[in-house]
């Protein structure tokens, strides 16, 4: 079906991001997979080609479009499987906080960079110990003169090994009650003293991408560093930006369903048994058209919270209703999809291996789905 959300602009720009996604992007994701990062030199092509500022500032080099470009960029990056570059992580969900909470000087000497992929950028939120209560942090920023001392550790961080600038979640005031008042968001440059890389942990999928562990050991920054005003404010900040983060998740899940099911169409058409395409036994035509059905709702659905969050509505209910809801169809759609294919669904040289075990993660990271149903809940006014 036409989606109405995008004007002729944005189809251009999805024409551009399509060439260069085809063209530069896909032909390294194999190898990508296999490194367990991506390569530094993609971050500057991206930059260039001016996909991670799409929706940013054009005083800070940005492009000053509204969030649908960066929803293109998401969908085509999505399409040619790079879920090992973390482009909407950077631009989507990091970026933002410099831009809505940096001072004149954080925002003038990290934004520019950021946007010409010269400054990769990170957010530690989840430790060892706790990941859905991040109230419950335990890493600590302690104010020492015009610095900030940091000790802690950070757990399953996208960007891990090649990030150069983290969003770090610390307590500023360890004994705030309710703890969430102590939170503090504090910017790290990698190259401050006490910044400590851990492991580049081995997943199940998203293959390509460095999560890793992050060490702080007594690491210095300077107390302007600080993002927002003053101390305490980093639970409310975060709040703030979790319905972008969550639609990031719902579009690229979505994007992702449709490349799935387009290849899975394809190969039952080529595939035979019983001397005909198994696209013709009426298991495979009903199992297809219940999926493809459930794909058209679910983007029908993203494209209207699209076009509300783009106005700025408050959609954070349905938001989260979105991101549990296309997660869970991708997990199942994969699912589906791979047994389709039989034998050769469970070898890796055949995509839906992959999407199969990249799907996995998707109801897990940026708020568990227990924790979008816990908040659905909350704003029914059921309490809790
Ligand atoms: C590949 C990958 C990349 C990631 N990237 C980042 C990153 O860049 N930065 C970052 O900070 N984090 C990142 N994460 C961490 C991710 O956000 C957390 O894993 C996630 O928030 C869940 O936290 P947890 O793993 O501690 O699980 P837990 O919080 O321990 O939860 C375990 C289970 O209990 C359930 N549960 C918890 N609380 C409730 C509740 N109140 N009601 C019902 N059920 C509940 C959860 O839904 C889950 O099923 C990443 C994780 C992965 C796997």
């Amino acid at each position: 079906m036409r989606r109405e959300i995008f004007s002729e602009e944005h189809d251009l720009f999805r024409d551009q991001v399509r060439r260069f996604a085809e063209r530069e992007i896909e032909p390294r994701v194999a190898e990508w997979n296999e490194r367990g990062r991506v390569d530094r030199a993609i971050w500057r092509r991206l930059g260039e080609e001016g996909l991670l500022g799409a929706n940013q500032p054009v005083e800070y080099g940005g492009a000053g479009g509204d969030f649908l470009y960066d929803a293109i960029v998401i969908e085509e990056v999505a399409r040619v499987r790079a879920h090992g570059l973390a482009a909407s992580l950077h631009s989507d969900i990091c970026l933002p906080y410099i831009v809505s909470y940096g001072s004149e000087e954080q925002k003038g000497s990290y934004v520019p960079r950021a946007i010409r992929g010269e400054l990769i950028l990170g957010i530690a939120m989840t430790e060892p110990g706790t990941g859905s209560d991040l109230a419950a942090v335990q890493t600590t920023a302690r104010r020492d003169g015009d610095q900030y001392v940091i000790n802690g550790s950070k757990m399953f961080i996208s960007n891990g090994q090649i990030g150069d600038l983290f969003i770090v979640v610390a307590k500023t005031d360890p004994t705030a009650n309710p703890p969430h008042r102590g939170i503090s968001l504090i910017l790290v440059e990698a190259t401050s003293p006490g910044f400590v890389r851990g492991r580049n942990l081995r997943k199940l999928g998203l293959k390509g991408q460095d999560t890793s562990e992050l060490f702080f050991e007594d690491c210095r920054v300077p107390a302007a560093n600080l993002l927002g005003a003053q101390e305490g404010l980093g639970f409310k900040q975060l709040m703030q930006k979790l319905q972008q983060e969550r639609l990031v998740v719902a579009v690229g899940s979505i994007a992702s369903c449709h490349r799935s099911l387009e290849d899975t169409m394809r190969y039952v058409s080529e595939r035979h048994a019983f001397g005909k395409p198994i696209a013709h036994f009426q298991n495979t035509q009903f199992k297809l058209a219940e999926l493809a059905t459930e794909v058209e709702i679910g983007q029908a659905f993203v494209d209207k919270l699209l076009a509300a969050h783009v106005r700025g509505d408050d959609v954070v209910t349905e938001v989260s209703m979105a991101k549990w809801w296309t997660t869970e169809l991708q997990k199942r759609l994969t699912g589906q999809c791979l047994q389709l294919h039989g034998g050769y669904g469970f070898m890796m040289e055949y995509p839906i291996a992959g999407d199969y075990a990249d799907a996995a993660v998707q109801s897990i990271y940026a708020g568990s789905n227990e924790i979008m149903k816990v908040i659905i809940a909350r704003r029914l006014g059921l309490g809790g």
